[in-house]
């Protein structure tokens, strides 16, 4: 047993406490990193390295005025943090969400600097965004957020520092706004943000890269185990990009997916989620999933959470993270579920987690699973800097095959270290070396 793991999750649990999601995403991590501490515990403790992880290189908080339609002035609360730039600029999501704070948006920029070394480009790790509701706003207002928001990050991001996106909340009305005042104030066009839309710089396939991604990655782990998607029953959460891009690939490959979910409740449709429908709903008109039932009045609706009562084989949690608990394992895995590959970023608390693998379940974390957003962000930058577009064919090919590459390396550097099929560790271990490496190669900085 490492005890310099110990010391640094206590370290971090005293130093930067009411930040439970920040502590639960350093514990996953360094508890896996274990059996590679071991082996260098000396030259580690020396280093501090674990100490440098866990340390945002920067972290930036400001105020955000803006005016309502109202004409009363509101006040936002602003983050970006730029956790690790070892391996590239830093890279990673912008959300907006009322349950936005600093340890929600460290806890995501740790995992993103994972994350983002397992995609196998360039890209460090960072995310940001702000305690805004976009929810029930007009686009002037959005708007006005946006250009305040940005008035102020501004300063501290660009092509070659600092490369935020979309997260929750944060979609392409978002990011054209945040786009036009950056190259306002920094009277400069140049790709610093991706997700952005295609007459200015956006890259094909990029909107449906998180969703396809995880559908990619899953397929390529059950073929490595003589099974495939096709004609399995799937469960997802969530009603957002990720979830819909997941729903539109599991059908294609032949799933038959049965629920989705939004803030308010969710659906279970025994014959197959109309995705079209869905669509209409969820982007076009930005309504509630009630209008689901209205249309499919097969379909069920139910108010709160519940999807993992029913009966999959797949479930893929693409809502938030902590959607999935220790109870809703038990059911999943009473149900029969083969499989559980995360879409949304740390979907499942580690006590589900565990009971999970427990129980023989095949489970893709996060981190691997959902890489594929940010890969194809990164395959966005690599067009802005040649100045040209790709087809969506050649976006979605290297997108399938850094999937595929990255499932064989999680795959391979579990099994080195004796945790053969523990997905968690390989991800963790393999995301965890190719930065180690760098940071070791740059000094103490
Ligand atoms: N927010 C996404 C994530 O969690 C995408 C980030 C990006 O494209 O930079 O990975």
């Amino acid at each position: 047993m490492s005890s310099y793991v110990n010391e640094v999750i206590e370290r971090v649990i005293k130093e930067n406490p009411n930040e439970p999601e920040f502590h639960q995403a350093v514990r996953e991590v360094l508890e896996s990193l274990r059996p590679v501490v071991e082996l260098n515990e000396d030259q580690y403790r020396r280093d501090a390295l674990l100490e440098r992880l866990v340390n945002p290189e920067r972290q930036i908080k400001f105020r955000v005025p803006w005016i309502d339609d109202n004409g009363q002035v509101r006040v936002n609360t602003g983050y970006r943090v730029q956790f690790n730039s070892a391996i590239g600029p830093y890279k990673g999501g912008l959300r907006l969400h009322p349950s936005v704070n600093l340890g929600i948006i460290k806890f995501l920029g740790f995992e993103q600097i994972f994350k983002n070394s397992l995609t196998g480009l360039p890209i460090g790790g960072g995310k940001g965004g702000s305690d805004f509701d976009p929810k029930g706003k007009s686009d002037r207002e959005v708007m006005a957020f946006c250009q305040s928001f940005m008035s102020e990050l501004f300063k501290y991001i660009g092509a070659d520092t600092d490369v935020p996106a979309g997260d929750i909340g944060t979609g392409a009305r978002e990011i054209g706004f945040l786009f036009g005042q950056y190259k306002r104030l920094k009277g400069c066009f140049e790709g610093v943000l991706t997700g952005k839309g295609l007459p200015y710089g956006g890259s094909l396939a990029r909107t449906e890269a998180t969703g396809y991604g995880l559908l990619y990655i899953t397929e390529e782990m059950l073929k490595c185990h003589g099974q495939s998607i096709e004609g399995k029953t799937v469960v997802v959460s969530g009603a957002g990009n990720v979830a819909i891009h997941a729903i539109e690939k599991a059908q294609q490959l032949g799933a038959k997916v049965v629920t989705c979910s939004d803030s308010n409740g969710w659906i279970y449709d025994p014959d197959g989620i109309k995705l079209d429908l869905l669509k209409d709903i969820k982007i076009t008109k930005r309504q509630r999933l009630t209008e689901y039932t209205n249309a499919v009045p097969s379909s069920e609706y139910h108010e709160g959470k519940g999807v993992w009562s029913i009966k999959c084989d797949v479930a893929l949690p693409c809502a938030t993270q902590n959607e999935l608990g220790l109870d809703d394992a038990k059911l999943l895995v009473a149900n029969g579920v083969t499989t559980v590959a995360e879409g949304a970023n740390m979907p499942s608390t580690i006590e589900a987690t565990e009971y999970l693998k427990a129980n023989n379940v095949f489970f893709l974390p996060g981190k691997a699973a959902n890489a594929g957003g940010v890969a194809t962000s990164a395959l966005e930058m690599s067009q802005n800097s040649e100045r040209l577009s790709w087809s969506f064919e050649e976006v979605d090919s290297k997108l399938k095959d850094i999937m595929i590459g990255l499932y064989h390396n999680i795959d391979r550097a579990a099994e080195k270290y004796g945790f053969k099929g523990d997905y968690v560790v390989g991800a963790n271990i393999a995301g965890f070396e190719k930065v180690v490496s760098a940071m070791n190669a740059q000094g103490i900085v």
